[in-house]
């Protein structure tokens, strides 16, 4: 220490410390790094920075090695070339429609897209000048006839939240490139494992990191993965004006589970397409949408471009069974909770009144639906503790 520095304060010298840390630590943890100020080496460096590139560090907000090291894996795991993290699934969908669209533009949203997705989409219709359009999750080539040219953006889900159509996403894609429309898919349910969106011309994968990523049922984020850089860029400016950014120790602790998350992907796909094949042979259950089976609308697309199918699916009960005695099967079952969002070790299910979310394709089936999380239990429990609650039907 200098003369001149041993003279200073106490304070001055907690806050300035010069810590002598040992070099040559090594672990496999990858360092959480908070920051508000990002110091500059000089004015120079300063002046030179371009938001737009993701080498530069400018600001907390913006970015942390810690939120980087995240982005890097999110992008490698679907083979995109960026990714930006946002607070929430619920966010990084609504970076999508600030990203890419202003008032007088056109966007079409599936029937069947995960509900927040939908009231995201209505908003910006109602008080923001854009119209946001519905269609038939299993349209396939024939979204062709509903673009416009004012038509921006086509969101996507496959298969889509609670009822599991599984959308023909290259004939999508196919008919958006020909018109130059950008398409986003809400690729959650796969966690970018079993489907690979940019191998089949999507442009934004969207992931609600809340789900498998996060694996624990105990952090909230999203992430947009994209290919092309001007793509990213608009969802960067977005995130920017919005003053949006995410907190590096979330980012710990998704970066702590991501290395399970294959493992536990396909113990989730075993234990549900066991438990849906079960079901299926249940006097109580007239249909099972697990797309890997044949009662799934887009089954054949499923078995074409998909590699698994995680933990989620759904069944619709025989109409005989009223929406009450369906409410008291799920408060009976003891070992599935009620609650929203899955992806955690623990099961969950939840019913839902189909027929009411529908505006643009009919729903085919009168009984109510319920939606199953298969968790990380002994499966045979799961069993015993759903046959049990179908008891309460009889
Ligand atoms: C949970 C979920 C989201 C939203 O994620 P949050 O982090 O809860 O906002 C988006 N899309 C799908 C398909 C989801 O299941």
């Amino acid at each position: 220490m200098t003369e001149s520095k041993r003279k200073r304060g106490l304070q001055t010298r907690i806050v300035h410390a010069e810590d002598q840390i040992t070099p040559g630590f090594e672990s496999f943890s990858t360092p959480v790094t908070r920051a508000s100020t990002v110091v500059f080496p000089d004015l120079a460096a300063m002046r030179a920075l371009d938001w737009k590139n993701d080498a530069q560090w400018r600001y907390g907000l913006h970015a942390t090695p810690t939120q980087i090291a995240l982005a890097q894996r999110l992008a490698a795991i679907e083979g995109g070339k960026h990714a930006l993290l946002q607070p929430s699934g619920l966010s990084s969908i609504s970076n999508v429609y600030f990203g890419l669209l202003k008032a007088g533009d056109d966007v079409l949203i599936p029937d069947n897209v995960y509900s927040p997705n939908r009231d995201h989409g209505d908003w910006l219709a109602r008080d923001f000048g854009i119209t946001a359009r519905y269609y038939d999750p299993l349209i396939g080539a024939g979204i062709a006839s509903l673009i416009r040219p004012n038509t921006r953006l086509i969101w996507i889900e496959a298969p889509g939240s609670v009822t599991m159509e599984v959308p023909d996403v290259p004939a999508i894609t196919a008919a958006a490139r020909a018109r130059k429309v950008v398409t986003a898919i809400d690729n959650t349910w796969s966690a970018g494992l079993a489907f690979r969106p940019f191998d089949h011309g999507v442009d934004i994968s969207v992931q609600a990191l809340t789900k498998y990523q996060s694996g624990g049922g105990d952090v909230l984020m999203g992430a947009t993965i994209t290919v092309e850089r001007d793509v990213h860029v608009k969802l960067k400016a977005a995130r920017m004006r919005m003053g949006i950014g995410v907190s590096s120790d979330d980012c710990s602790l998704i970066l702590r589970s991501l290395p399970s998350m294959q493992l536990r992907f396909a113990q989730h796909d075993r234990a549900a397409l066991s438990l849906a094949a079960w079901l299926k042979s249940r006097p109580e259950i007239v249909a099972v949408l697990h797309p890997a089976l044949a009662d799934c609308a887009g089954h054949e697309v499923y078995k074409r471009d998909f590699t698994g199918a995680g933990g989620l699916f759904s069944v619709v009960f025989d109409e005989r069974y009223s929406a009450a005695q369906i409410d008291t099967f799920c408060e009976s079952l003891e070992l599935f909770s009620l609650g929203w969002s899955w992806g955690g070790a623990h099961s969950l299910a939840m019913p839902y009144d189909i027929a009411s979310m529908r505006t643009a394709a009919q729903w085919p089936h009168r009984g109510t639906l319920v939606r199953f999380y298969i968790g990380l239990e002994d499966e045979a429990d799961l069993r015993a503790d759903i046959e049990q609650s179908l008891a309460t039907l009889a």
